[in-house]
């Protein structure tokens, strides 16, 4: 699927669901954005790897959390109205021509 469906079908269930029912501004889908991280570290931490496991049919797991920081991403994008491809593209493009390690960056 295209990233522009992702978003598209992302943003579109998650005003189904009630979540645009009153506006959220751009910090509050970032704190969110960063509380699907924190979950991908504790299942990290505690899972046995890094696979999808089943709890009574509800998918969980670090990949699973991973899938909800993108998920909370595509949302932002298809509610702002974020051209989240292109700019994917220009900065993979970009990141091509750095140098190696950034100019030997630790991290
Ligand atoms: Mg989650």
């Amino acid at each position: 699927m295209d990233i522009n469906n992702l978003i598209e079908k992302s943003h579109n269930i998650a005003i189904s669901k009630g979540w645009w029912d009153k506006e959220r501004e751009i910090p509050e889908l970032i704190a969110l954005i960063h509380s699907e991280l924190s979950e991908a570290l504790e299942e990290y931490r505690t899972g046995e790897n890094l696979d999808i496991r089943y709890e009574n049919n509800k998918p969980e797991g670090f990949v699973v959390e991973l899938a909800d920081v993108l998920i909370r991403i595509f949302d932002l994008s298809g509610k702002y109205k974020i051209d989240l491809k292109k700019a994917l593209e220009t900065k993979l493009k970009y990141n091509e021509t750095r140098e190696y390690r950034h100019g030997n960056k630790k991290a």
